[in-house]
């Protein structure tokens, strides 16, 4: 289930090089967040119509002076548990060092597809030294250089001919994910809401291991929990908690239409929390923060909830229209509210909104508030309409669309929002260029 590829190997091959150039060229396309300065381990790619996830484990670690071989198998065994397609890159400039040699070590012993990059082969000179690479005995080396883009297609064409089908899920139900860090309050919360039940009604859902479906059927909600923390396997966390955190996530995002971001209360909205966020909105997935554990902060003045909702969005901007509620899962409070508030997201993300309602309203706002011309030309959005995806998507038409700028997009984003209620669901908009030649006097 699913199609999830992680770039491991030591540090300096070229990993994030490669990433970068993985999920650029569709990021440029779609992503109305890219250019927004984040951690940019995660992100989706796709290649010959084939979407897929790519996390770069080297970049959890970037800044660090020295890696120890021990921190690098760790995200190794990590990425071996939790990801679908290992890719294992090394360097053509410095051959095999002691770390690649460990590396490959532990690649041996999976069963999951290996695939192999000799990086930095910028010229057919190097392609011989290359070679030296299969003594690994993990198959054929796929030469490449990340920095000029040398070899990169045969190896997307080598990772997406490991992909699964994806299966066609058998029932509409809406499905709810739990994800959140370690500790956060995540099996306590899946607890709260399937109590006895959860040992009942259990069904597992695609592969053997992985995420549990639980279908739930109570107070009115008719709805599956994809749970990710309480069932598996609760290893030690010590560092790399980021990578963690993420890495342990991904899955049950991909899977799910709603996801529940648990924070805790007593360490407020952090990074990891928001590398988690990241790979929602990435997903397209509708989103509800819960800050949990709020039982325990003390001096809840008026204000507290203000203070802590505002320094949330400020953290999770520019996508800020997401419901935020404040929960404990020992006393029960808000839980069911919770639930309540992912199936309105869910039912908000499913919404078809009807292109006479969307243009009757956005024109007017346009109208009120035109693009402002760019180089002395007029520009005109003429139509709009919402595009047959599973999450909320809007093409723009527009005389000379590459003259529309951010600051009028996310006006234009914060109009349909406040219109058509889009909380907790990420959209984007896209802005289709007018018909080279002839179609011009449409405009
Ligand atoms: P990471 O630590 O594995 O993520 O490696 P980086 O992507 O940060 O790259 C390490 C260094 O190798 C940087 O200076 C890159 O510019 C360089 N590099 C990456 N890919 C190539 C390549 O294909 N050819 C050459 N010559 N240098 C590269
Ligand atoms: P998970 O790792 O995210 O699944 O977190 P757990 O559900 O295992 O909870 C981690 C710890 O936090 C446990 O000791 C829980 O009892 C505690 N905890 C969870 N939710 C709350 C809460 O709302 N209030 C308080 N005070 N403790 C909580």
């Amino acid at each position: 289930m699913g199609n999830i590829v992680a770039i491991v190997g030591r540090p300096n091959v070229g990993k994030s090089t490669l990433f970068n150039r993985l999920i650029e060229r569709r990021e440029a396309i779609v992503d109305p967040t890219s250019g927004v300065t984040r951690d940019r381990h995660y992100g989706k790619a796709e290649w010959i119509g084939k979407e897929f996830s790519v996390i770069d484990t080297g970049g959890y670690v970037k800044g660090s002076d020295d890696v120890f071989e021990e921190q690098i198998n760790r995200q190794v065994e990590l990425a071996l548990d939790e990801a679908d397609i290992i890719l294992f890159m090394v360097d053509v400039t410095t051959g095999i060092t002691d770390l690649d040699q460990g590396v490959a070590n532990l690649l041996r012993r999976t069963d999951k597809p290996v695939i192999l990059a000799c990086n930095k082969v910028d010229n057919n000179k190097l392609r011989l030294d290359a070679a030296e690479f299969y003594q690994f005995g993990l198959g054929d080396v796929h030469e490449i250089s990340a920095s000029n883009g040398g070899g990169t297609g045969d190896l997307l064409d080598e990772i997406v001919a490991h992909f699964e089908e994806e299966v066609q899920e058998e029932d509409e139900l809406p499905r709810i994910a739990v994800v959140g860090k370690p500790n956060v309050g995540k099996s306590s919360l899946i607890n709260a809401i399937l109590g006895e039940e959860r040992n009942i009604v259990t069904d597992v859902a695609g592969t053997t291991r992985d995420s549990l479906d639980t279908h739930y059927n109570s107070f009115g909600f008719d709805l599956k929990i994809v749970d990710t923390a309480g069932i598996r396997k609760k290893k030690k966390v010590h560092e790399d908690i980021e990578f963690y955190s993420v890495m342990r996530s991904i899955r049950a995002i991909e899977h799910s239409d709603v996801c529940i971001l648990m924070i805790d209360a007593e360490e407020g909205f952090q990074k990891q929390d928001l590398n988690i966020f990241y790979v929602i909105e990435k997903n397209k997935k509708g989103v509800v923060v819960l800050v949990n554990k709020w039982d325990l902060v003390q001096d809840k003045d008026s204000n507290i909830v203000k203070k802590w909702t505002d320094d949330i969005k400020e953290k999770i901007a520019p996508f800020t229209d997401v419901p935020i509620i404040y929960t404990s899962t020992l006393t029960k409070q808000r839980i069911h509210k919770a639930l309540e508030t992912a199936i309105e997201v869910h039912k908000r993300r499913t919404t078809k909104i009807p292109t006479s309602k969307l243009n009757e309203v956005m024109l007017e706002e346009i109208e009120r508030y035109p693009p402002p011309a760019l180089k002395g030309k007029y520009i005109k959005i003429k139509y709009m309409m919402q595009l047959p995806t599973h999450n909320p998507a809007f093409a723009f038409f527009c005389n000379l669309p590459q003259y529309i700028k951010e600051p009028y997009k996310r006006f234009l984003e914060n109009k349909l929002r406040s219109h058509f209620n889009l909380t907790g669901v990420p959209s984007h908009n896209a802005w289709p260029a007018p018909p080279a030649s002839g179609g011009r006097s449409v405009f």
